[in-house]
């Protein structure tokens, strides 16, 4: 088995890329099998810190103008026809993640993301990734080489490189090979923010029964109008109707309100452990044999708007 570390020296968090994957090397007895490192890079004043940070003594260095995807997947094709790998590791972060699961599709090896943990078995990889929102350990048999994996974040304890009495560099300068990809430009979005929504008191839960973005932000009004703060099952989510972070379930949220309501929400398993320690739960559905049915405190079979806006004339009429 040889294995090849990939790294992204353009990124201003390559050091702790690099000590994140040297701690999961040590704790995976790696240092019998042969690996190399391949650091792309922009800028030479920080040739030195790649090389001491690299966690293998063979190691090659790709400049690049920009750490540009396409072009990084163009150079590791190349060089994955020309060497013999059978395992590449990717960092723990999202571009780590993106390249490692483009990578495999490019070479039709087999990937796996978030990995915490690997054993190195007869033509196979076993590795081990948290599932469900961290609550399950998952095992996973790669078959396809190459494996192509990229590691969770925090799997392993933060280590500096081994002390190596003599490297093997070679490097090479891609700077003038002219750019042949279909992203014309890229801008950073900001990271979406918790939601808080799992310290809420009241929590009303939309599902895929609102049918639509129209329906979901009336949906928003009339939550902030009875006082509850608006969550939402996958396929909402999903649909970019609200922000991803207003997911509740095993994928999302686990909240604990004093009163939940769901609103056309069927009460899969997934979801439901994202409600199921609240107090009180109001599910409305139009359907009596949905689930969520018999795990509500109240079912009211019916229109969910119907209910809703009828409840909203009452408490107005109230104040
Ligand atoms: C690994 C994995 C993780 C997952 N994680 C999550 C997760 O974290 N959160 C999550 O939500 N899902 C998750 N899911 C998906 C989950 O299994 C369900 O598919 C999802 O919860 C269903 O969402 P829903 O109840 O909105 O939609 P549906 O199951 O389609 O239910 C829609 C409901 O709306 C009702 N309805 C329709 N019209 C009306 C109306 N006018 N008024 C009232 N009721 C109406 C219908 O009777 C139906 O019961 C996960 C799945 C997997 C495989």
């Amino acid at each position: 088995m040889r294995y090849t570390v990939i790294l992204n020296g353009c990124a201003s968090n390559f050091i702790s890329q690099a000590e994140e994957i040297n701690g999961f090397l040590s704790d995976h007895g790696t240092a019998s099998i042969k690996g190399n490192t391949i650091i792309f890079y922009c800028e030479d004043e920080k040739k030195e810190a790649l090389i001491a940070n690299a966690p293998t003594a063979c190691l090659q260095l790709v400049k690049v103008s920009r750490y540009q995807p396409e072009n990084v997947l163009e150079i590791l094709k190349q060089h994955a026809l020309t060497q013999d790998t059978d395992l590449y590791l990717f960092p723990s972060d999202f571009a780590g993640s993106e390249l490692c699961v483009r990578f495999a599709y490019r070479m039709v090896g087999s990937s796996l993301v978030g990995v915490n943990g690997m054993e190195i078995g007869e033509e196979k990889l076993i590795c081990r990734k948290a599932v469900y929102s961290n609550h399950m350990q998952g095992e996973f048999v790669l078959r396809q080489k190459p494996y192509c994996i990229s590691i969770a974040k925090g799997c392993a304890e933060n280590k500096p490189a081994p002390d190596m009495l003599r490297r093997v560099i070679s490097e090479v300068d891609m700077t003038q090979v002219s750019e042949d990809s279909f992203v014309k430009s890229y801008e950073f979005a900001a990271e979406v923010s918790p939601s808080g929504l799992e310290h809420v008191g009241v929590l009303m839960v939309a599902g895929r029964g609102v049918k639509k973005q129209e329906k979901a932000e009336r949906l928003e009004e009339i939550a902030g109008a009875l006082g509850a703060a608006l969550g939402v099952s996958r396929p909402v989510a999903m649909n970019g109707w609200v922000p991803m972070n207003r997911l509740i379930g095993v994928s999302g949220v686990m909240a604990k309100p004093e009163l939940c309501i769901t609103a056309g929400v069927s009460g899969a398993a997934a979801l439901f452990a994202g409600i199921e320690k609240s107090k009180y739960i109001i599910a409305i559905n139009t359907d009596e044999r949905a689930s969520i049915v018999k795990s509500s405190d109240v079912a009211i079979i019916d229109d969910y708007e119907k209910v809703l806006e009828e409840l909203l004339k009452i408490v107005k009429a109230s104040e």
